[in-house]
């Protein structure tokens, strides 16, 4: 399932003010764009961002169902995205 996707915060960079804004990763999987939170700019992952993202999500899933435990994943997860 996306359990993974749905909790993790995926940042992109806006390319207006440079900011990042975090939106769940099934969101911008699905949308393929995001709206910045300072400027209001519409943020639209590139292939490769997308690529990414999606690389990144099959990655955590894999580990998540291999390790049979969920929460601790998830924590390190977020970690891991938001550097
Ligand atoms: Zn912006």
């Amino acid at each position: 399932m996306s359990s993974v996707a749905s909790v993790v915060q995926y940042p992109l960079p806006c390319p207006e003010c440079k900011n990042y804004t975090s939106q769940p990763a099934e969101k911008l999987r699905i949308d393929r764009k995001s709206i910045c939170r300072v400027c209001g700019n519409t943020i639209r992952l590139t292939d490769q961002q997308l690529e990414s993202l999606e690389r990144t999500l099959s990655h955590m899933s894999g580990c998540g169902l291999r390790g049979g435990q969920q929460d601790e994943v998830s924590e390190e997860l977020e970690e891991a995205v938001a550097q």
